[in-house]
């Protein structure tokens, strides 16, 4: 034996848990690794066994410290190594904690859970093979890949095509193969909302499901489910470890060997947005600046989906605003100041293409006598009930107006004076048949005119304005044809 490999077998170790079982299964499994192997219960005690006697290797373990893991304290414990080894075992459903400890000094780690034997030999490894931390980034690659990510921003008016393009960005991560964005909705309802990569692997199929996946029962063993639950960075280093056999032979069959899973924050309290889910084709140690690059693409996702989320906001509420501005609340039909630009709108096209616009005046006869004989909210219905006969009875391109109380207009396109005259004696007659609820049959009187070559929209409204009346004066529920 070298001098060298006795120096290295006789590495001592200072191993940290607050858990005395934890420290007894360490010592059952790698005692004989080290020479000696000392236990201590706490950053404290670690620090004060450190000053007494140095340790060649610390071993951080961060087992069952989920309640209460003073992690200033482990990194004052890693600050203070100088240069000498620390290896920190991390459960994969914590492993926020790694970056936050390799912020304060370099350090290798393991995922756990691990068996007392894979301990064993991955320990061994690591005082044979060396502690260097984790692999250099590529931070072309993880550059290159923001970029893209924050591109994908452009598309952030659509939550579904920014995932994908999201995405496909992080396909760009070296060893990574899949790529997944998963989105929660109201009422905790988790949705696999994007996800691009390997050719046959679909992550609804590997999970039995595209939505509800918070009611998984993979939601504490998949990365992206776990993220999205606990708000936690999930590292499963090794699909296995997840303790879902099934589940980790689907995602084997598919060439997956590592999976990481990113809250994305949510824009107040509660849970988070949702998470990203990277897979990669088999592990790789990640580095600070891996972490940090994850860390941006979960912060810059979160600022797409709650864009996305604020445009759709903002369509609705403009949807709302517009229908307010211009519907008639009763009817729901185009308001008089709508007609007005609709009427516009039709004659510049009119005039553009050399199309015949007809334009259609009716009101409802002797209504003041509907409101006497039943009452104001009768006669509202009637108002409805004669709007909805009329908008049965048009084109899609045709448009029906309240012009004024019981007054309505159609603004017909592509429609001469015979055609209007027609439309006009359709409408009379339907309306006079029309069923009302809770009154008599009403009748209208309807005057039509064609849109002259030169005539303005005003001229063309007197026009129709003195057809209504002849109609009413030749005894109503009857048609007029206005004069040119
Ligand atoms: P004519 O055949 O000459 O048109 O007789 P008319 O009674 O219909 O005409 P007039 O213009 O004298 O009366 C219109 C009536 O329409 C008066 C008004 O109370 C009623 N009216 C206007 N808007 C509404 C409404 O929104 N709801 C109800 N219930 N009635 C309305
Ligand atoms: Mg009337
Ligand atoms: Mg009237």
């Amino acid at each position: 034996m070298s001098q060298q490999e006795g120096a290295r077998q006789a590495a001592s170790g200072l191993f940290v848990n607050a858990s005395a079982p934890r420290r007894a299964a360490f010592e059952r499994a790698c005692a004989g690794l080290f020479a000696p192997l000392r236990m201590a219960d706490g950053a404290e005690a670690a620090l004060a066994m450190l000053a007494q006697q140095p340790a060649d290797v610390l071993v951080l373990d961060l087992e069952c410290c989920e309640i209460g893991i003073d992690l200033p304290a482990l990194g004052q414990l890693l600050a203070g190594r100088a240069g000498r080894p620390v290896l920190v075992l991390c459960p994969f459903a914590n492993a926020r904690w790694l970056p936050a400890l390799m912020a304060h000094g370099p350090l290798a780690y393991l995922i756990t859970p691990l068996d007392p034997e894979a301990l064993r030999q991955a320990v061994g490894a690591r005082l044979r093979g060396g502690f260097a931390p984790a692999a250099e980034a590529e931070p072309a690659a993880l550059l290159a890949l923001l970029s893209q990510a924050q591109q994908a921003l452009a598309a952030a008016d659509e939550g579904i095509r920014f995932g994908e393009r999201l995405c496909a960005a992080m396909l760009g991560w070296p060893g990574v193969v899949h790529a997944a964005l998963f989105q929660r909705h109201a009422g905790d309802e988790l949705r696999l909302e994007a996800q691009h990569g390997a050719a046959g692997l679909d992550l609804a199929a590997v999970l039995g499901r595209a939505e509800r996946l918070l009611q998984s029962p993979l939601r504490h063993a998949f990365p992206g489910l776990l993220a999205a639950a606990s708000g936690e960075t999930v590292l499963l280093d090794a699909v296995d470890k997840a303790g879902e056999p099934q589940l980790a032979q689907a995602l084997r069959d598919q060439g997956v060997d590592m999976v990481v899973g990113v809250p994305v924050p949510g824009s107040g309290p509660g849970g988070p947005r949702g998470a990203l889910c990277l897979s990669f084709g088999q592990a790789r140690a990640l580095s600070l600046p891996h972490w940090s690059t994850l860390e941006d693409l979960a912060q810059l996702t979160a600022f797409g989906l709650r864009m996305a989320e604020l445009m759709r906001e903002n369509e609705e509420l403009l949807g709302r605003v517009t229908q307010l501005a211009t519907l008639d609340p009763l009817t729901g039909v185009a308001n008089r100041r709508h007609g007005e630009y609709l009427m516009e709108q039709e004659l510049r096209r009119a005039r553009r293409y050399r199309t015949p616009l007809a334009l259609i005046a009716f009101d409802i006869d002797r209504f003041r006598n509907v409101n006497d004989a039943y009452g104001h909210p009768v006669g509202d219905v009637v108002l409805r009930a004669v709007a909805d006969t009329a908008r049965g009875l048009l084109r899609s391109s045709d448009v029906l107006v309240r012009s004024g109380g019981e007054e309505f207009q159609v603004i017909a396109p592509h429609t001469s004076a015979i055609d209007g005259l027609r439309m006009a004696e359709k409408l009379r007659a339907a309306i006079e048949a029309a069923e009302l609820p809770g009154c008599d049959h009403v009748t209208v009187s309807l005057g039509v005119a064609q849109l002259g070559e030169f005539e303005s929209g005003d001229a063309l409204a007197v026009r129709v304005g003195a057809a209504l009346a002849r109609a009413k004066r030749a005894g109503r529920n009857c048609v007029e044809l206005a004069m040119q």
